[in-house]
């Protein structure tokens, strides 16, 4: 029996073929029409819906990248399931290089949303009843926030043995368990209406950054793979190092940091990441870790606070003592 087709944001999309769907949000102040850009690729045999969305976050482009290398080498007629793959949630801030919505609200505190709330809620509850609620999992795909860049890692529960599976099988260097307590997150929103959420955080805000864009792709297409979607032939993953707990080391004096170590870096409890000097050079303090870790973020932007995060340290299983 032939699949049936997909219907999504008054389009229908046939079994074995792509559509571009334009899903509408509202008017800009000047009257031209707003709406999510939506590509669904709507596989030949059954199989499990799966969303794959980016710049929640206006500024973290990395993942439109990342979905668009994906899109284009996924064929609907080779293809089980369906993958729905939304490039830019937050439109507004896309346009213009911000975390945020115009209303100063972060989409990504504002799920489910509500059909008569704010912009952020109102395109939260779109994402809602349009995405996630057609999907049995998703992929949410960041960036760092401004000034600071991560170790490519998947943030999920790690508790929940299908949500561990697929975060091994993606296969980003790192894994760190977070149970999504924020309220508004997409990640709890989603996982509360049933359907998994591996996020991915990689790199840095306004860049392309090449690791963070090949392991996304690599690590989404082995996902797929998995979920017996669509076929990879590229890598399998390799170690990945799974830490529970993590903690930013903060600027004890304001100044220009010089940190010595980098995201990835394997580092002591005491150990010197750098100094904080004052305009001429004189140093002011040592940065040093809390705990023994492995750099998971840090910040690019040397002119620091106090109290300003500097160096972010995850502590893999096993290694907890110091
Ligand atoms: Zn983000």
């Amino acid at each position: 029996m032939a699949r049936s087709p997909l219907e999504i944001g008054g389009s229908t999309v046939k079994a074995g073929s792509r559509a571009h769907v334009e899903i509408p949000v509202s008017r800009l102040i000047t009257g031209a029409e707003m709406s999510i850009p939506v590509v669904a690729v709507h596989g030949k045999t059954d199989g499990p819906s799966i969303w794959i969305s980016a710049a929640i976050h206006g500024d973290e482009i990395n993942g439109v990248e990342i979905v668009n290398q994906v899109l284009a080498q996924l064929d609907p007629k080779t293809m089980s399931g369906t993958v729905i793959a939304v490039p830019v949630v937050n439109l507004y801030g896309f346009i213009t290089g911000d975390r945020y919505l115009p209303d100063r609200r972060d989409l990504n505190r504002s799920f489910p949303g509500s059909k008569k709330g704010s912009l952020a809620g109102r395109l939260a509850h779109l994402f809602m009843s349009e995405i996630v609620e057609r999907c049995d999992f998703g992929m949410d795909l960041h960036t760092a926030s401004d000034h600071r860049t991560n170790l490519p890692q998947i943030r999920s529960d790690l508790d929940a043995p299908r949500i561990r599976e697929l975060a091994e099988v993606f296969g980003a260097p790192v894994m760190l368990h977070s149970k999504s307590k924020t309220t508004g997150t997409l990640r709890r929103a989603a996982t509360r209406s049933g359907a998994g959420v591996l996020l991915y955080e990689a790199g840095e805000p306004w860049r392309f950054n090449g690791d963070a864009i090949s392991m996304g792709v690599a690590g989404v297409r082995r996902v797929l793979d998995h979920l017996e979607i669509a076929t990879y032939e590229g890598d399998p993953p390799g170690p990945v190092v799974e830490c529970r707990s993590s903690t930013w080391i903060r600027a004890a004096k304001s100044g220009i940091a010089h940190l010595t170590v980098q995201a990835g870096d394997t580092v002591e409890a005491k150990q010197s990441l750098g100094t904080i000097d004052d305009a001429f050079g004189k140093r002011r303090s040592t940065i040093r870790a809390s705990r023994n870790g492995i750099i998971i973020g840090q910040l690019l932007y040397p002119m620091v606070n106090q109290g300003d995060a500097l160096v972010h340290i995850a502590t893999p299983v096993g290694s907890e003592t110091t």
